[in-house]
């Protein structure tokens, strides 16, 4: 795919003094993968000075059939839940091998945020002194979660959102409806992969019935069996329309507290409007943590009574905002 809003993080990078470690940043959507895989590519590539890789030398084809042995990725082992000291150790046994093909080695971590404290501890010794024609790169969603000590050894190439016109060209180009381009770029709040997500999921039509549903239940307060039916009914959209709840309360106190209306979302711009003027802060910040929490057991628990703790979500919403006295 691509990504043409990316390419001013390589451009003015050079393959020669490329520096040894390197950590990608940015939030979901913006196509960190994408950066850290040409890059990758780009520096094992044996055939390229610079960091665009030929895609004929035997290098790059063994990269693309995803047999390059001179490229190591550090993930999570099934079962973990934290990337362990132990596969810190050994990498760091593994980077000072001679490469099998003579160029350069690589060490990704395509998720550092699931470092352990003490994986983080034994990688910053690797950091500071790889050994020649290795280098380490890392993902990292949040790069406020990094230690100051990772951050300070590497070169973070932070990817930003691109200006709405650059998204709204890439969006056409990927060929969605021209009629939902606005709601997309609104909804994904400028991240060019999640809009193109939310149109290949059809979350649009999804976010007509969301919000439909949210209306209702504040109007009228008699439909909470219903909506929970038909929300349980798909684990994904089930999770999407409870984020929708959360951004919604969140719109409420940018409102509140910051006078930000510009940064709230337009299609919801009534409810979140009516209920500005409707509920204290404090029972949104109550609300605000109950859909937060919710979301959160969800997310993780497969095995919940999904329409119990639905429905009671549902209730405390309609109590707090309900027109019914
Ligand atoms: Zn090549």
């Amino acid at each position: 795919m691509n990504l043409p809003w990316l390419k001013s993080y390589t451009q003015n990078l050079k393959k020669d003094n490329l520096h040894h470690s390197l950590i990608i940043s940015g939030r979901e959507g913006l196509g960190k993968n994408y950066l850290a895989e040409g890059l990758i590519q780009g520096i094992l590539c044996t055939n390229s000075k610079d960091l665009e890789p030929c895609g004929k030398c035997q290098s790059c084809k063994l990269y693309e059939s995803d047999n390059h042995p001179d490229f190591h990725k550090i993930d999570l082992e099934d079962g973990r839940k934290s990337i362990s000291i132990n596969q810190i150790r050994a990498f760091y046994l593994e980077m000072f091998e001679s490469p099998f093909l003579g160029g350069n080695k690589i060490f990704f971590i395509p998720r550092s945020n699931l470092l352990s404290r003490e994986s983080y501890d034994a990688l910053l010794k690797t950091l500071e002194e790889p050994p020649k024609n290795t280098f380490i790169i890392l993902i990292n969603s949040d790069s406020q979660n990094l230690p100051a000590t990772i951050l300070s050894r590497c070169h973070e190439i932070n990817i930003k959102k691109p200006q709405d016109e650059e998204l709204k060209s890439w969006l056409e180009k990927q060929e969605v409806n021209i009629d939902s381009l606005d709601q997309l770029i609104d909804l994904s709040k400028g991240k060019p992969l999640r809009a193109l997500e939310l149109e290949q999921t059809k979350s649009i039509e999804l976010r007509s019935e969301f919000i439909a549903d949210i209306s209702s239940l504040i109007k009228q307060g008699n439909n909470i069996s219903e909506i929970t039916d038909k929300w349980i009914k798909n684990e994904e959209s089930l999770l999407l329309q409870i984020e929708w709840m959360s951004d919604l309360l969140m719109d409420i106190l940018r409102m509140r507290f910051y006078e930000d209306e510009k940064n709230i979302f337009s299609d919801t711009a009534n409810i979140s409007t009516y209920m500005e003027d409707k509920i204290e802060p404090i029972e949104v910040f109550k609300l605000l943590d109950k859909t937060i929490n919710l979301w959160n057991k969800f997310y993780k628990n497969n095995n919940l009574r999904q329409d119990y703790h639905l429905q009671s979500l549902l209730v405390d919403w309609n109590s707090a905002i309900g027109l019914r006295s």
